[in-house]
């Protein structure tokens, strides 16, 4: 007899049968589901690279970042309009007008937009900016929140919650697979284990990955910031993501031109768009390697 709540891989055909590979292998012959957002299809050959300021600041500083990431090589632009923080004091975002400045960044740029959303009641107003909804990690289990995603039809990036278990994770992916919409890309983003809070924020849990893509479908992203906190360590975590061979990578990115504002938001953490440069040539380099090597197959 096993412990009320407590569940392992071995249930989750049962807990979520929609998007697990074991229950869904007879029907669905393919490797990963793509899931595509505007034009930008996750889960294909080309990882996918987001990346944009933790939080919509202001006007300037938005249009600056989405400018300069365009420029490195981003093919999506992210940043939150509505921000979980741990003090109800701090900045709590720039709500719907952070929206519309996401929105002419979007236009400007080409780049499809993800951000967040935390409350159920705002799905509908966020789904008419957005082209992907992001749920955050402190949101991994609001279960109101997965159904209303879920009917919205819009593609949904769910992060991992930071304490939570894979099960846990499928099974807030299958809330929103139960409202009919598949469109889901799943986002490590580093979990609180031990040693974390002493030389990062974090742990980055690369383990996980293999796992996702034994059990489910669906694809799987890595957000090295938040997993780090540390701007320093951003690049290598973003390169051993994309070596552990996922569809992607979602990163902040803080303006440095001369008299940039320095971000409210998670400053320490964010990489200017130099580095986004580097990891996005990194990123390239691996796909013509991976092409290189099909054509001397055949
Ligand atoms: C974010 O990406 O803006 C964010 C708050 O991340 P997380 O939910 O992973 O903490
Ligand atoms: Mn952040």
């Amino acid at each position: 007899m096993s412990i009320a709540g407590n569940v392992g891989l071995e249930d989750l055909p049962r807990i979520c049968p929609l998007i697990s590979r074991r229950v869904q292998s007879a029907v669905r012959v393919e490797e990963t589901r793509v899931v595509t957002v505007g034009k930008v299809p996750f889960g294909g050959p080309r990882p996918v690279i987001i990346a944009g300021p933790c939080a919509v600041e202001s006007r300037e500083q938005t249009l600056a970042v989405a400018r300069a990431v365009k420029d490195a090589g981003a093919n999506m632009l992210r940043g939150g309009a509505f921000k979980p923080r741990t003090s109800p004091h701090d900045f709590q975002g720039m709500g719907v007008e952070g929206l519309r400045i996401l929105s002419e960044a979007s236009d400007e740029t080409g780049l499809p937009i993800v951000t967040e959303v935390m409350d159920p009641r705002l799905v509908e107003t966020v789904c008419a900016y957005a082209d992907m909804l992001q749920i955050g990690s402190r949101n991994m289990q609001n279960y109101p929140l997965l159904v209303e995603a879920g009917k919205s039809g819009k593609p949904v990036l769910l992060k991992r919650g930071m304490a939570a278990s894979l099960c846990e994770w499928l099974g807030a992916a299958e809330y929103i697979a139960k409202e009919g919409n598949l469109e889901i890309v799943l986002c490590e983003r580093g979990i609180k284990a031990f040693p974390a809070g002493e030389y990062s924020r974090n742990v980055l849990d690369l383990s996980v990955i293999a796992a996702v893509k034994t059990e489910t479908f669906l694809p799987v992203i890595v957000d090295p910031s938040h997993a780090t906190g540390v701007s320093s360590m951003v690049e290598s975590a973003s390169c051993a993501a994309i070596a552990a061979g996922r569809h992607g990578l979602i990163i902040e990115v803080a303006d440095d031109q001369v008299g940039a504002a320095k971000p409210q938001c998670d400053a320490v953490q964010a990489i200017f768009p130099g580095t986004l440069k580097r990891i996005v040539q990194f990123v390239d380099s691996r796909v013509e390697q991976s092409w290189l090597r099909k054509a001397h197959a055949v």
